[in-house]
């Protein structure tokens, strides 16, 4: 969905988007979207500068990067972004920078703004680095794979943790 700056009158205007599942597509490879996607925001505009404030509503499903479970997360984002016409001066690489150093500040052409895009920006800006199913996931055993959750395998008994062997060498020779 675009909205065309010159169809703007001057007074804000409320925008809101239901995306059916299936019609937006986050560029990470570890995280779909999970059913439809809702945004509901305030557009402001002076001239071709935007003001846009409100949030967006996604559900996600991804594998816990230590236990590989499939797992969904409802997810919010609120933002409150000015978007400014991209500076003739400002190269590509520049902009992304720019973007991501200055959170609410961004960029687009000065003449249509794309709403699709800016919900999906802001679905990934607000997913965490790794995605976990909870912080006290134990993961899988490097050897057996057994699932660490649910139980305890024997490789743990048969290779010490090998940080803790080096400080057992190290105390040994500390004479402690
Ligand atoms: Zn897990
Ligand atoms: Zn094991």
């Amino acid at each position: 969905m675009f909205i065309e700056i010159e169809d703007l009158k001057p007074e804000p205007i409320e925008v809101r988007q239901v995306y059916p599942a299936g019609q937006l597509d986050l560029k990470r490879s570890d995280a779909t979207l999970n059913g439809p996607v809702e945004t509901d925001f305030m557009l402001a505009h002076k001239e071709r500068d935007l003001h846009v404030d409100g949030k967006v509503q996604a559900g996600i499903r991804f594998k816990c990067s230590r236990c590989l479970k499939e797992c969904t997360l409802p997810l919010t984002a609120s933002f409150d972004l000015f978007y400014l016409p991209q500076p003739k001066w400002l190269k590509r690489e520049e902009e992304i920078e720019l973007k991501y150093e200055e959170m609410d500040i961004a960029f687009y052409d000065g003449i249509r703004f794309d709403v699709d895009l800016m919900v999906l920006e802001q679905i990934e800006l607000s997913m965490p680095m790794k995605f976990v199913c909870r912080e006290e996931c134990k993961g899988l055993c490097f050897s057996c794979g057994a699932d660490l959750n649910e139980r305890v395998c024997d490789c743990a008994a048969d290779q010490p943790d090998s940080r803790l062997a080096v400080l057992l060498e190290f105390r040994k020779k500390m004479g402690k």
